[in-house]
């Protein structure tokens, strides 16, 4: 069956074939760890996640970067509030982004590539772009002409004209920004992180760590690239212009993007305040897969509005998944149906719906249907035991690429004990990341621990009943 995507860059569904027959090579955008993410930035590396979970299911080989951005404006402030290094101030925000993927059911991609440890690839990418005529200096700084560049504007459709010409404006934090030449060296701050260069001590841009990055893993031309639709522009835009001003071949073959979470009408963000981190529904009580499953489970392409209700309906949905694979799984009967039809209707719709643009949501809705009419089944006792074998087998495919079909494991009183007595002796020896790590642990078997003068209280998790109130308790 063909997979088809909708490429941003062409703007329609594209059938997709990778470069090399049998392996995707996949780039995207990782999470800039100055603070903890929060689940909007998860929204969007959840797709990728089902991205790279359906091409390994229909076997090919997935190759998949994602960077961490431990440079950048908002990484270089965060260590100057607090008075540390820049290694010392990201690495508990690179630990808890990786718990918080383990804790999502996320794979882990290929490569994790820090920035900081690309450096001279940035610099050399620079010097080509600077060797084709596409900088130009000025104040110390490295910039990009993006006039100099003729398919600017071709990813997200800007029209290059209605930039006003000459500006320049600091790129980096994007959310602020209206774009034009932009940064590819930024002179050294005081007290700022700094490396040298032909350019005098600065530090790179933040598109240009994308750029050479992927390049550097992926080849000069490359398969997917993904993102949330904010990276469209300026980000990607940028990117496109650096790497192919700098190679002349084209640069991703397929741009991927996912809409945004919103809540309250607005994107979630760090900057407009209304985020929650992981860590933080799970200590109101929502279950991890309960929100894998909602951040999986609307179309990539449609926003995700984040509420109470949704959070509820995800829950009650891995409910019924999860108790159907133990009753499929504890059925002793033999009846005379086997439900082959059944099934493999299912497994066909499955497929097709996600090889459709990863249309999740077909691909749902086929397996509660399934359910609705296995269950009915069993209840007769009507499905036979080979029937029941195979339906097994395809419960345990549609979760690999879902996984969502196993309940999380509810951890026994001694293991929580154990845990938390480790959380106390690191808290002994102030490693507060470690003890933060085991919280987080423990939150995600559904453990909420409560400091209290007498020591350490925990509690399991409520069920929460559907109905109640929202994240923000209005
Ligand atoms: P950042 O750490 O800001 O670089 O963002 C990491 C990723 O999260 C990027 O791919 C963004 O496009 C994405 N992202 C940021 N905010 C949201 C949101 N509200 N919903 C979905 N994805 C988002
Ligand atoms: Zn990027």
């Amino acid at each position: 069956m063909a997979i088809q995507f909708y490429n941003t860059l062409t703007r329609r569904l594209e059938p997709f074939e990778p470069l090399e027959a049998g392996t995707v090579r996949i780039y995207t955008c990782g999470p800039t760890v100055y603070d903890r993410a929060h689940v909007g930035n998860f929204r969007t590396f959840t797709f990728e996640d089902l991205l790279r979970r359906f091409l390994r299911w229909k076997g090919f080989d997935v190759v998949q970067v994602m960077n961490l951005t431990d440079v950048d404006d908002k990484t270089i402030r965060g260590s100057r509030e607090a008075g540390v290094s820049l290694a010392e101030y990201t690495e508990p925000y690179i630990n808890a982004f990786f718990e918080d993927v383990d804790t999502l059911r996320m794979q882990r991609a290929e490569l994790y590539p820090r920035a900081t440890e690309h450096i001279p690839e940035m610099i050399e990418l620079v010097k080509r772009l600077e060797a084709a005529g596409h900088t130009y200096v000025s104040e110390g700084a490295v910039y990009y002409r993006i006039s100099s560049f003729p398919g600017y504007g071709k990813l997200s459709g800007m029209d290059i004209a209605s930039l006003r010409p000459g500006a320049r404006v600091d790129v980096d934090e994007y959310a602020k920004e209206e774009a034009r030449d932009f940064a590819l060296w930024k002179p050294y701050g005081e007290g700022e992180a700094g490396w040298d260069s032909p350019w005098g001590p600065g530090r790179p841009g933040w598109h240009v760590e994308c750029s050479a990055m992927s390049m550097k893993y992926l080849g000069e031309t490359f398969d997917i690239h993904a993102g949330g639709v904010d990276n469209i522009f300026p980000h990607h835009e940028n990117e496109i212009a650096q790497s192919e001003g700098a190679t002349g071949k084209p640069f991703a073959r397929y741009w991927l993007h996912a809409e945004h979470l919103i809540i309250d009408g607005r994107s979630m963000s760090k900057s407009l305040g209304n985020y929650y981190t992981l860590r933080d529904l799970l200590a109101k009580g929502y279950d991890p897969l309960a929100i894998r499953y909602l951040l999986l489970s609307t179309h990539y392409r449609k926003r995700l509005n984040l509420t109470f209700e949704v959070l509820d309906a995800a829950a009650a949905a891995t409910t019924r998944l999860s108790d159907f694979y133990r009753r499929v799984s504890e059925y002793d009967g033999d009846g005379g149906e086997d439900l082959a039809d059944e099934v493999g209707e299912a497994a066909a719709s499955f497929e097709s719906s996600l090889a459709s643009d990863l249309g999740i949501a077909e691909a749902l809705a086929a397996i509660f249907d399934l359910v609705t009419e296995v269950n009915r089944a069993m209840d007769r006792g009507a499905l036979s035991a080979a029937g029941r074998g195979k339906l097994l087998a395809a419960l345990d495919s549609f979760d690999q690429v879902l996984d969502v079909f196993h309940a999380t494991p509810v951890a026994l009183d001694e293991e929580i004990e154990k845990l938390i007595a480790e959380r106390e002796a690191a808290r002994r020896v102030k490693d507060y990341a470690r003890a933060d790590a085991v919280r987080e642990k423990l939150s995600a078997l559904g453990i909420t621990l409560e400091d209290t003068p007498e020591g350490v209280r925990w509690k399991k998790r409520a069920v929460k009943a559907a109905g109640e109130n929202g994240p923000d308790g209005g």
